[in-house]
């Protein structure tokens, strides 16, 4: 399990995330919903060792103190807001480069044909550059790029954004799959009502602290809106 102590981080001198204390278990769908600006890319950022942090991360009971890169290795790994693909390289290409920590690499082939049956989009166009494939094609590359590293955990930051609705669809089936594979999935998404209908647990974030952390099963959805928007119950009312 992961789990967050306490967690302060920000830029600079610039605060950003305030005492955050979260679980995710594992082989549990958490969503963090939040509007623009509420610190959820920066508590990945924090959680990956992207950006200094303050309090305690643990994974399985282990503080995390270490590099980015050990982390990837014990089974942390983020598919960054806005793919962050290798546009001048191939789909193939991206993907081998997911297949880079050490406890993986044995396994890359067989790796890759599962990225390959799950994304068959993917499979086409596996030799074309990844700059010209689509967004939703580019969403699935980077998500198959994440998966080829095995994660134990597996990070998902804003997979909706810029997407058509009938793109967003399909990637939420492919999440819907994984989870139901047994993957421990962190997923942030403005989108409140499809985290809903993916997660186990929903925490609501703004200004950087958290509001409300609930089963998803049991969440008023007019309440987390009017949280979300930082409307007050009468105001929505009217
Ligand atoms: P969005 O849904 O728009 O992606 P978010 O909830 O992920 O928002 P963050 O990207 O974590 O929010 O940003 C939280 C705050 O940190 C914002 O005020 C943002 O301007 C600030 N911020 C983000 N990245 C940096 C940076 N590199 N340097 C300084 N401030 C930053």
């Amino acid at each position: 399990m992961l789990e967050l102590r306490n967690v302060q981080a920000g830029y600079g001198s610039i605060n950003v995330l305030w005492d955050i204390s979260l679980a995710f278990p594992k082989g549990e769908l958490t969503a963090v919903v939040g509007p623009n600006g509420a610190g959820k890319t920066t508590l990945f950022r924090a959680m990956m060792g992207l950006i200094p942090h303050r309090g305690e991360i643990l994974l399985d009971g282990v503080p995390l103190r270490a590099k980015t890169w050990d982390l990837i290795e014990a089974g942390l790994v983020m598919v960054p807001e806005g793919r962050m693909v290798f546009k001048d390289m191939s789909v193939e290409e991206n993907l081998a480069l997911g297949a880079y920590p050490r406890r993986c690499r044995a396994d890359r082939a067989r790796n890759l044909e599962r990225i390959f049956a799950l994304f068959p989009r993917l499979k086409e166009r596996r030799a074309q550059f990844a700059g010209s494939l689509s967004g939703g094609e580019a969403q699935m590359l980077a998500m198959g790029r994440g998966l080829m590293s095995e994660p134990r955990i597996l990070l998902i930051d804003e997979p909706s954004l810029g997407l058509a609705p009938v793109i967003v669809k399909e990637v939420f089936a492919t999440i819907r799959q994984l989870k139901a594979e047994g993957v421990t999935i962190v997923l942030i998404e403005q989108n409140t009502h499809i985290a809903l209908s993916v997660a186990d647990q929903v925490h609501l974030m703004r200004s950087g602290k958290l509001l409300l952390s609930q089963p998803a099963a049991g969440i008023d959805l007019d309440h987390l809106h009017d949280l979300y928007l930082a409307r007050d119950a009468g105001s929505a009312a009217s």
